[in-house]
């Protein structure tokens, strides 16, 4: 007998774009045991797993490099039997949707003979996402009122193959044909021979959904031509009729103002999502490659001994979200008296900072209008109650700039600081990144603090005249800059919006 709580989810991936995960499947990553996930499925869905769950890829991921192998079907059976007969709950991620072109009937027979519980969670199947993200449509009001969807792959059997040729040859319809691309001069000639005209129209469209989507349009007697051997590599979606004449002329996916760009994201992993999200939205393809790491303290006595103390300093100063963050986390793990914070003050030096503090319902009471330690000290030192014998608690990092305590000191102030977080340097690159980089292959690099810009430049030295620097801030550019490497732009709001509305307003011609 199978353990009762066992079961086999079989969900849709979708085709790429990690945005089209169904509701469903989302939440059924959250609570999988085992994640077993085709090549197919954008690896970026496993974020939505839970950090204990099992990931294991069914292979060819990364094969043409030669690095991936594929999985038998039979131990891909094995595999999710065994784990949900030890009670696990097991996702298996598919490309697409389970139903279309998936072997989903081999899997379910081997489940229900296994006696283990499964669930099938539809996904967009690759030639939705193809005709809506090419604005190719399937059915047309007046060209095509039926579609079929077809795998090219039986036409690549020479004894005849599977497929009833002449039968598709009169389909009054669109014909999609998936796994199509190495077997299109056959099944191309063979609709011909069986009287489909030549003139056909034709789309292709490879890595529907993804940011390195393209789309050719042909006609089906180009097609042994523009689809010879080698010329164009899977995975694409083959359309054939004369809906694809109705392909929209605007091409709202790829004409996305950073659509084709490769944008390196270089902040902490935890701290990266907004940044990255803003810029996949406008299109651009990210890769992540954090230049600095954000570590607790190894001593929390400074900051244990400063808490003990809340009530006597009249302002504590944060330069930084991590710095609020690990400063309640100290703070909510001691038994503090609410009092201490009663009559003390707080300043910010930006935007994240305030919305860092706002998680724990708190307000700041001064925030710069330029986000810098600089213009943060002015404000202080400006501020109506003066600075004369008052206390001020600076809640840093590990290394951080000094200008805030001397002009604080310099106006007679009383300062302490305390690190509250360690910033260390990120020393090796993921080496896909750095030969992408080697190689001209990213865009741009964003630099969102001094910090980040010291360790890239000691991470990629050289490489980094290869694309062009997002510098967030004068400040950051002047770093960079001493270390021989010129920013392309700044951001005249030195947050990671205005860095995107810069790399946006500075429109440079994609590679
Ligand atoms: N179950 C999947 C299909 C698996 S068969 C689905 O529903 O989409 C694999 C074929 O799907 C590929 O050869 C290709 O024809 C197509 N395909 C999958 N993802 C694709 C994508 N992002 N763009 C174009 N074609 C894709």
């Amino acid at each position: 007998m199978s353990n009762p709580r066992g079961k086999v989810f079989l969900v849709g991936a979708g085709p790429g774009d990690p945005g089209l995960l169904t509701l469903r499947g989302r939440d059924l990553l959250a609570i999988a045991d085992v994640v077993l996930y085709d090549y197919l499925a954008n690896p970026r869905l496993l974020q939505h797993a839970s950090d204990d769950a099992e990931l294991l890829c069914l292979g060819r991921h990364g094969q043409a490099q030669g690095k991936g192998r594929l999985i038998a079907q039979e131990e891909v059976h094995r595999l999710m039997i065994s784990a949900a007969q030890a009670g696990k709950k097991v996702v298996r991620l598919k490309g697409g949707d389970p139903c279309v072109f998936g072997r989903l009937g081999e899997e379910v027979t081997a489940l229900e003979q296994a006696e283990v519980d499964y669930e099938i969670v539809p996904g967009v199947t690759a030639a939705l996402a193809a005709s809506s993200y090419s604005g190719v449509p399937l059915t047309h009001r007046d060209h095509a009122s039926c579609v079929a969807f077809i795998t090219g792959r039986e036409c690549s059997d020479k004894s005849g193959g599977k497929l009833d040729m002449a039968g598709l040859a009169q389909f009054p319809g669109t014909l999609v044909f998936y796994m199509g691309v190495t077997t299109a001069p056959d099944w191309a000639a063979e609709l011909i021979t069986h009287g489909k005209p030549e003139s056909t129209p034709v789309a292709i469209i490879r890595h529907a959904s993804l940011p390195t989507q393209t789309t050719a349009v042909t006609t089906l007697g180009e097609v042994p031509t523009v689809l010879a051997p080698g010329k164009l590599r899977p995975p694409a979606i083959i359309v054939v009729g004369d809906s694809v004449a109705a392909k929209s002329n605007i091409q709202w996916f790829t004409s996305r103002p950073l659509f084709g760009r490769r944008i390196l994201v270089t902040r902490p992993e935890h701290q990266a999502a907004e940044l990255i999200e803003s810029l996949e939205e406008l299109g651009a393809t990210v890769l992540l490659q954090p230049a600095i790491a954000i570590r607790e303290v190894e001593d929390f006595t400074p900051l244990d001994d400063a808490i003990s103390r809340l009530d006597e300093f009249h302002w504590l100063v944060f330069s930084s979200a991590n710095g609020v963050h690990a400063f309640f986390k100290r703070l909510l793990s001691t038994e503090w008296d609410r009092q201490a914070l009663a009559r003390t003050r707080i300043a910010v030096i930006g935007p994240a900072t305030a919305e860092a503090l706002a998680e724990y319902h708190l307000k700041s009471d001064i925030q710069p209008k330029e986000y810098r330690a600089e213009a943060l000290a002015e404000e202080l030192v400006n501020d109506a109650g003066g600075t004369a014998g008052k206390r001020y608690l600076l809640l840093r990092a590990s290394r951080g700039r000094e200008v805030l305590a001397t002009t604080l000191l310099a106006s007679r102030a009383k300062v302490e600081q305390v690190v509250v977080y360690r910033s260390e340097d990120v020393e090796v690159p993921d080496p896909e990144v750095a030969t992408a980089l080697e190689q001209g292959e990213i865009d741009w690099i964003t630099v969102t603090s001094s910090a980040i810009a010291r360790s890239l430049v000691a991470m990629f030295g050289h490489s980094l005249k290869k694309t062009k620097l997002a510098a967030i801030s004068p400040l950051t550019a002047g770093v960079l800059s001493e270390a021989g490497y010129e920013a392309e732009i700044i951001a005249e709001d030195y947050t990671s919006e205005g860095l995107v509305e810069a790399i946006l307003k500075s429109g440079s011609p994609k590679r």
